[in-house]
């Protein structure tokens, strides 16, 4: 298993759960990310309780999102408490926390092994066969499967030769942070909403992070756009996006409170095939998706719970062929979740930037929010709802 991302160790424990020899293999000496989500959808809690944890554990921090809120030039044009459909609130989970409570339920098993701090370098091979992995630290491991959990820019995807059928460019977004003792205000006004502030040609998400009391704020761009601010200059930007009391407060805010940007390509796609002899592509790797409604953690733990009830199965009985057969399986049951979610993040996508790119539209909206209110609140539901829940995860017939 490459990568201790959400996909590598929950696919982790559920083998070595179930008495498959496991070794885990993770380039950085910690688990934390600044690249990794934290939002919980009922998705990924459905794939949480299917991993055996049908409650969050106390040690991995948690805050359930209040509601939804948007802000179109100042105007409230939306607001959505959760849990806005069926199943539990949006949550904020500590992602570092609930990566390192997977790997030690998946310590617990004697057929797990860590090697966290060494870097993948290569693939070995058999033949045509992929048969193991190489290490920066000059070791190689040999092993029945390689699972490739090496995140959306995937060293490994590119050696097995598994390229990505790529979705037309999408937002990207610049993430920052705002320190807790400074936005005192500001998080009182959130009240534990995820904000969404459209204004002045310009946008961007605000909440409160699961841990710390910090705010994340991601801001919406497309390629070309002039990002090379300084803090002081990105403050004012925020401030003009929206005018409202945050405006207010964010102009007074001191430079020091801003940390970031930090830049993520937002690259989308999907792996025409997610396998090869010995080898086999799940989360970021096979699908990086875009940042729209935190899907990404969500998707990687479902992958999971599938590639574990195919793999399980085969790797127990041994023989290559029951292999060979599981592999196709996997990609055939996740597939039609993962274009059902890329295809609604792209009409998400597209409704954001209408809205950010045409004043017009915004000042209509802006100078009769109650009248817009009830068609944009049933439009964008339906919408959320679908991305929240996904679909039906299915079993393997015999598995529980
Ligand atoms: C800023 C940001 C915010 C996000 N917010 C959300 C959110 O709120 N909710 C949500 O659901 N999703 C969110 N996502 C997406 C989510 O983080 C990812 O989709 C998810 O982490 C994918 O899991 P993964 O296990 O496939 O890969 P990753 O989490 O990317 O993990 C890959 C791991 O592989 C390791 N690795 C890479 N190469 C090697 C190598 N050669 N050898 C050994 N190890 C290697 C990396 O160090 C990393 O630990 C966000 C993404 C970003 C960038």
């Amino acid at each position: 298993m490459v990568g201790a991302g959400p996909s590598g160790c929950a696919t982790s424990l559920l083998l070595a759960r179930a008495g498959i020899e496991v070794t885990l293999v993770e380039a950085e000496p910690r688990l934390s990310s600044p690249f990794r989500g934290e939002a919980l959808m009922p998705s990924g809690f459905e794939a949480l309780e299917r991993l055996g944890l049908p409650c969050l554990p106390a040690a991995v921090p948690q805050r359930k999102l209040k509601g939804w809120r948007v802000l179109v030039e100042g105007h409230l044009l939306l607001e959505e408490p959760e849990p806005i459909g069926p199943g539990p609130a949006c949550t904020l989970v500590g992602q570092e926390e609930l990566l390192a409570t997977l790997l030690e339920q998946a310590s617990e098993s004697p057929c797990f092994k860590r090697r966290q701090g060494v870097r993948v370098t290569g693939l070995r091979r058999q033949g045509s066969r992929i048969g193991g992995v190489t290490l920066a630290d000059g070791d190689s491991l040999a092993a029945d499967l390689v699972v490739a959990c090496d995140g959306r820019a995937s060293m490994l995807r590119r050696q097995a030769e598994l390229p990505l059928r790529l979705a037309p460019p999408q937002h990207e977004v610049l993430w920052f942070l705002l320190a807790a003792e400074a936005v005192v205000e500001i998080r009182d006004w959130l009240g534990g909403t995820f904000l969404t502030v459209l204004g002045a040609g310009n946008g961007f998400a605000l909440f409160e992070t699961a841990a710390n009391h910090n705010l994340r704020l991601g801001w919406l761009c497309r390629p070309g756009d002039d990002l090379d601010l300084t803090p002081g200059e990105w403050l004012e930007r925020l401030a003009q996006t929206c005018e409202s009391p945050l405006s207010t407060w964010l102009r007074q805010l001191p430079t020091s409170a801003l940390q970031g940007p930090l830049r993520v390509p937002i690259q989308v796609g999907l792996a025409k095939r997610w396998h090869q002899d010995g080898f086999l592509l799940l989360g970021d790797g096979a699908h990086p998706l875009s940042p729209v409604r935190a899907q990404g953690l969500n998707m990687a733990l479902r992958d999971a719970i599938v590639a574990a009830e195919e793999l399980v199965p085969a790797l127990r009985q041994g023989g290559e062929a029951k292999l060979v057969a599981a592999l196709p399986e996997i990609e055939r049951r996740r597939q039609p979740e993962l274009r059902r979610i890329q295809a609604l993040q792209a009409a998400e996508s597209s409704s954001g930037e209408l809205l950010r790119s045409q004043g017009w539209l915004r000042q209509v909206l802006a100078a009769q929010p109650t009248l817009f209110r009830p068609l944009i609140t049933q439009i964008w539901l339906s919408r959320q709802r679908q991305l929240r829940q996904g679909l039906p995860l299915g079993s393997r017939p015999g598995v529980p």
